[in-house]
């Protein structure tokens, strides 16, 4: 019998919730572009409730403990005291989310004798170190496609808040005041602006999707281009690299993740070739990018905003540079765990434990290492290696009160 050991983030600060906005969630038959929806044999929740937090348990204590399995869940997981590194010497499998991530580093790997796999409820797996999950022989899944275009949705709403000025103008319309120069002063139209995405993967075309009636300019660079019909039907430009694609864009959104090849793919160098006065929205990792960089862009004009929900480490200490720099529409790490997406991972992780107990194979899509080898959407969407160096810093939130 398995010990899973599940890392899920607080519960809200006045407690799990008694009751919910909406009754219901809209029903999706299938993702674009035909991909199943998780299909376990059952689950053990509602969806629509929060399922993420340390209460809603993502909904598996039923089926585990009927099964003869243990199931610990804990929010503490950042620091060598942290319940996380104790109960992970005998655990056999572990389950966490990006937006409260469970580091797996070399050293946490070397502890845990017993791992056969980490699953990633929800989309992103960077902070396991593959290079030592396939050393080491750990299957790494993720739920692939669970929260795409969640996090799409808010790609766009990222980039109109700050073409914009939307959360500026917010904040003097609820502090009382009437200070339309001082909203205007910043705000300007997205039409027929250049907006261009690093991917075009599933976040990454699902934003140029939503986007294209807005009338602007689309532009992507990827490793793989997108199918001819596909270009046409959106008007697309495609550029080889990352690099021809900056100076020609007004707003940039990354949508790649992060592995050796991407990290720190934004820096003082590459922040030169924007357009003065660009916006860039980040939803992928925060380690895409160098902060100080960010911050230095910002604050010399270079950047006209920055948008975005995920930093490095998480959760980020609270001196990070990224919370107060000029022109940021910062949140914590959530989009992608609406409550509509939460009902999908949990789902999609049920079906991967599912799998997993039962001998079965797990869908190629969900698969990013197995068998010592990058796998199925790890083998197409990243790079052998590590990008969890420096998470250690994460524990500073805990340590700051
Ligand atoms: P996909 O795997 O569908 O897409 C990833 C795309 O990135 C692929 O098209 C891949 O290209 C491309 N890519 C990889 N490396 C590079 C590179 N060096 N240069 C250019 N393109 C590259 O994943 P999703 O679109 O679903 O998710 C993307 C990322 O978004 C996740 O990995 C995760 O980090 C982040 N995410 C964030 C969430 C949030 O809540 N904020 C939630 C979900 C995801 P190809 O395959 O053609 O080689």
């Amino acid at each position: 019998m398995a010990k899973v050991l599940c890392v899920l983030y607080d519960d809200p600060i006045d407690g799990y919730p008694k009751s919910y906005a909406r009754d219901d969630l809209p029903k999706l038959e299938h993702y674009p572009g035909g991909q199943t929806l998780p299909t376990p044999k059952g689950i053990d929740f509602t969806p629509g409730e929060l399922l993420g937090s340390v209460s809603g348990e993502l909904g598996l204590r039923k089926y585990l403990e009927a099964n003869g399995h243990t199931l610990v869940v804990t929010s503490d997981k950042d620091g060598p005291n942290s319940v996380f590194e104790k109960e992970l010497v005998d655990a056999d499998i572990v389950i966490s989310q990006p937006f409260w991530p469970a580091y797996l580093t070399a050293e946490r790997f070397a502890k845990a004798k017993n791992l056969k796999m980490a699953v990633t409820a929800g989309i992103g797996s960077d902070h396991v170190d593959l290079q030592s999950a396939i050393d080491r022989n750990v299957t790494v899944t993720e739920v692939t496609y669970c929260n795409s275009i969640s996090v799409a949705e808010h790609v766009v709403m990222m980039i109109l808040s700050l073409v914009r000025n939307y959360l500026p103008s917010h904040e003097w319309a609820k502090s009382g005041g009437w200070n339309i120069a001082d909203c205007v002063q910043h705000a300007y139209d997205l039409e027929k602006m250049e907006v261009g995405t690093v991917a075009a993967g599933r976040i990454g075309l699902a934003v140029l999707r939503r986007l294209a009636p807005f009338d602007v300019n689309l532009h992507y660079t990827d490793r793989h281009r997108l199918p001819e019909s596909v270009e046409k039907e959106l008007n697309l430009t495609w550029h080889a690299t990352r690099e021809e694609m900056y100076p020609v864009c007004d707003v940039v959104t990354l949508n790649c993740p992060l592995h050796p090849e991407t990290e720190h793919m934004i820096n003082d160098e590459t922040l030169k070739l924007f357009k003065r006065g660009a916006y860039l929205v980040n939803t992928a990792r925060g380690k895409l990018c160098d902060r100080d960089a960010v911050a230095r862009a910002l604050e010399s004009g270079q950047l006209a905003g920055y948008a975005g929900d995920v930093w490095f480490p998480q959760p980020a200490p609270k001196d990070h540079p990224w919370r107060t720099m000029p022109h940021n529409g910062m949140t914590p790490h959530i989009s992608g765990t609406t409550l509509t997406a939460q009902a999908r991972y949990a789902a999609g992780t049920r079906e991967i434990l599912e799998c997993f107990f039962e001998g079965r194979p797990i869908r190629d899509e969900y698969l990013i290492v197995q068998g010592g080898a990058l796998a199925g959407t790890g083998a197409h969407s990243y790079s052998k290696g590590n990008a969890t160096g420096g998470s250690e810093e994460a524990e500073r939130f805990k340590k700051a009160g």
